[in-house]
């Protein structure tokens, strides 16, 4: 691009930022570091893993904007199925009405979700669909004349999301804290994460002792505990944190010898991001409640689903009004919305993806493996197209930086200076690219992490 263009582009960028921060509101964002600390950085139009920015610049989307996207960014399939459907019908009540894309996603998503999922309630966003899960648990257990059952118990670093009762079911003290008094207090089980196993101890007897504490907790709580929340396989917000698939097992044996529900809180881990289309089929267990988000639409559309079993749906029948589940949003079922995400599951299908994810899935293993022998790598793990890098003081001991060094930060402005979006957790680098992600897009996002990880770990 020749410098004029350039100039003026770059003239055009600075101006919108202005404006932006003169009225906009941006989530999970210290606005006082906005323009200082941290670059705004307007997006005119993205493609495949990319974002294009208003001044030129390209950026490769590594976190696949907060784990929404799949295929790649305006992805055509999806772009024409939502078009084709807004001439169509953009939104109808969905109370008393019905419409074809609602009817065939709950038939399609039914057909490949874990067996004994029968029913489908649409909502509009994860933390919705946690609400609704959370409810529906505890309203099923009254209606069958338990109505004791008021406890739920969720994991130790886990995340559900930012409204008030998914919040309070979240363990991580940056979102948190400031709310507690408003909260729901949940009983807390100890993560299986693996990176705090005792040294020698295997991932899997980590999970196993876990699963052991959480048994207690629930013998502790007898006929109180309406259902345990979890994040299978991976615990994303708290730092793509891993555990192994026996934890899963142990869960659902235990919730069932307990009369407890399993809410599967797949919204991040869901759509092929752990290798398998659903994370709990790693584990062969069924949940009660399956909680779908962020890849449901391929990341074009908010929108929610949460699967649950006929058990769960029959104990709302009655000629009660009040025994039914009142809930409802008003883009319940959003046509749009279930016209992206039929789109979604096609391309699962049309492009083989879990087949070709395997493969990147390893080429990104291959190309972080260097950089397990930094004295400031911690660990290097992955599941799936999820892999973490954690930086640490010193790495073999695992004694973590100060909080306040913000070496996550320091990542985070050398690579979009480098037209990379990294955004780590704290000091946990992470890449989740969209599936499209090509082997030249791989190595140029390794070769900006390694230098993003000199960058952020020197004196
Ligand atoms: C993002 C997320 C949520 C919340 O979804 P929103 O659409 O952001 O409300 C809930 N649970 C998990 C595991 C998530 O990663």
């Amino acid at each position: 691009m020749d410098t004029n263009t350039d100039t003026a582009r770059q003239a055009e960028a600075a101006a919108w930022r202005e404006r932006d921060l003169a009225v906009v509101w941006h989530p999970c964002t210290q606005m006082k570091e906005h323009p200082g600390t941290l670059p705004l950085v307007p997006i005119r139009r993205g493609r495949g893993a990319w974002l294009e920015g208003v001044d030129g610049v390209r950026y490769l989307d590594a976190v696949s904007s907060w784990w929404t996207n799949l295929f790649g960014h305006a992805e055509p399939r999806i772009a024409e199925a939502i078009a084709a459907q807004a001439r169509e019908l953009e939104h109808v009540i969905y109370a008393g009405f019905s419409h074809a894309p609602g009817l065939a996603l709950a038939e399609a998503l039914l057909a490949q979700a874990p067996p004994g999922l029968s029913r489908v309630f649409y909502g509009d966003n994860g933390s919705a669909a946690v609400e609704i899960a959370l409810k529906m648990s505890f309203h099923s257990h009254a209606n069958r004349g338990e109505p004791g059952r008021t406890r739920f118990i969720a994991l130790g670093n886990g995340y559900h999301g930012e409204t008030i009762g998914a919040l309070s079911m979240g363990d991580i003290p940056l979102y948190r804290r400031v709310y507690a008094p408003l909260l729901l207090e949940p009983l807390f089980a100890p993560s299986p994460d693996a990176y705090e196993a005792e040294p020698g101890e295997s991932a899997e007897a980590c999970a196993l002792r876990r699963a052991d504490e959480l048994a207690a907790i629930f013998e502790a709580h007898p006929g109180q505990v309406s259902a345990l929340i979890l994040e299978p396989l991976v615990q994303c917000a708290g730092g793509m944190r891993m555990h192994h698939p026996a934890y899963l097992r142990r869960a659902r044996e235990i919730c069932d010898a307990h009369g407890a529900h399993l809410i599967a809180d797949e919204i991040a881990v869901g759509f092929g991001r752990t290798g398998t289309l659903f994370a709990c089929e790693q584990a062969g267990v069924s949940p009660d409640f399956l909680c779908l988000s962020k890849g449901l639409t391929g990341g074009f559309l908010p929108m929610s689903a949460v699967l649950t079993t006929a058990a769960v749906y029959e104990a709302f029948l009655d000629d009660s009004r009040e025994r039914a589940f009142l809930h409802s949003h008003s883009y319940t079922g959003n046509p749009l919305g279930c016209a992206a995400a039929l789109a979604s599951l096609a391309i699962f299908d049309s492009d083989d993806v879990l087949a070709r994810n395997r493969g990147t899935a390893a080429r990104m293993a291959a190309l972080a493996a260097p950089l397990a022998a930094h004295p400031n790598v911690a660990d290097v793990r992955q599941t799936g197209m999820i892999l973490a890098i954690e930086l640490a003081a010193d790495g073999r001991g695992k004694t973590p930086f100060p909080a306040a060094d913000r070496r996550g930060l320091r990542a985070y402005r050398h690579a979009i200076e480098r037209g990379v979006v990294l955004r780590p957790l704290g000091d946990i680098l992470y890449w989740m690219p969209p599936y499209c992600v090509g082997e030249e897009e791989l190595m140029h996002l390794a070769a900006v992490t390694t230098s993003a990880i000199e960058e952020a770990t020197r004196a």
